[in-house]
């Protein structure tokens, strides 16, 4: 049976994240597994790309799975590993008023660390998660005013500080892009604008210093869930709902 061509699509889209699709060889294998459904009227339908592998000869070898999570799709490898993500986002727009580094704070009027960048933006302005987490804490603190506390994988974490209105609770997980409040000017601050921090293993760095990816990677009952589910599908007989294209010029 020849592949849906939506399922090829989404094959190549999840393929070239790991190996340019120009390196591909002629003498390569393509291997995928269409998710399948029998509707009411018996008929059998094709859904979603559940697994594509690739052994590209030459160019090496390649096996991602579709791994749903929170209604999030992620393609991981065969070890678990998924996608790289980019670069942290700026959470809010606006410009950088005060850098990272010993300043002269000017409400309490001493030389000390600022430990983050000020982004000054109007009132009310929203305040978006730099990369996906899981807030860590949601609430007042002192100076920072109300303030949100990300947790992100790789030992990174972020803080947003000064917020007229908090959008998240703890607990709560956050997709990158995220509005997860909006921008005030709570604790001790002279006007509205946003104190973005960001932690490395809890220690605050310059925001502007890193520009580093994060790769996920899934780990105990969700790795052992991820793992059954490769051999259950990597176990489907050919012939059944394991589909090999007929052409590699599928791929170009
Ligand atoms: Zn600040």
């Amino acid at each position: 049976a020849g592949a849906p061509s939506r399922a090829v699509e989404a094959y190549i889209r999840s393929i070239a994240t790991r190996m340019p699709i120009g390196r591909v060889g002629s003498d390569a294998e393509f291997d995928i597994i269409v998710e399948q459904a029998r509707a009411a009227t018996g008929e059998v339908q094709l859904g979603n790309l559940l697994y594509a592998g690739l052994n590209g000869g030459g160019s090496g070898k390649v096996q991602l799975l579709r791994w749903e999570e929170d209604g999030k799709v992620s393609w991981y490898d065969g070890a678990g590993k998924g996608e790289r993500k980019g670069t942290m986002a700026m959470p809010a727009s606006g410009r950088i008023s005060s850098g990272f580094g010993l300043r002269r704070h000017p409400v309490l009027r001493f030389t000390r660390m600022h430990k983050g960048l000020d982004i000054a933006a109007g009132h009310g302005a929203p305040i978006r998660a730099a990369n996906d987490g899981v807030v860590a804490f949601a609430g007042r603190n002192g100076g920072y005013g109300n303030f949100v506390r990300l947790n992100h994988s790789g030992g990174m974490g972020t803080g947003y500080g000064h917020m007229s209105r908090i959008a998240v609770r703890g607990g709560q997980r956050v997709s990158r892009g995220q509005v997860i409040g909006y921008v005030g000017s709570t604790g001790i601050s002279t006007g509205p604008h946003l104190h973005y921090e960001l932690y490395r293993n809890g220690v605050a760095i310059n925001p502007r210093s890193v520009s580093f990816s994060v790769v996920q990677q899934l780990g105990g009952n969700d790795l052992r869930a991820f793992k059954s589910k490769l051999s259950q599908l990597l176990a489907v007989p050919v012939g059944g709902t394991r589909n090999k294209p007929a052409k590699t010029d599928d791929a170009e």
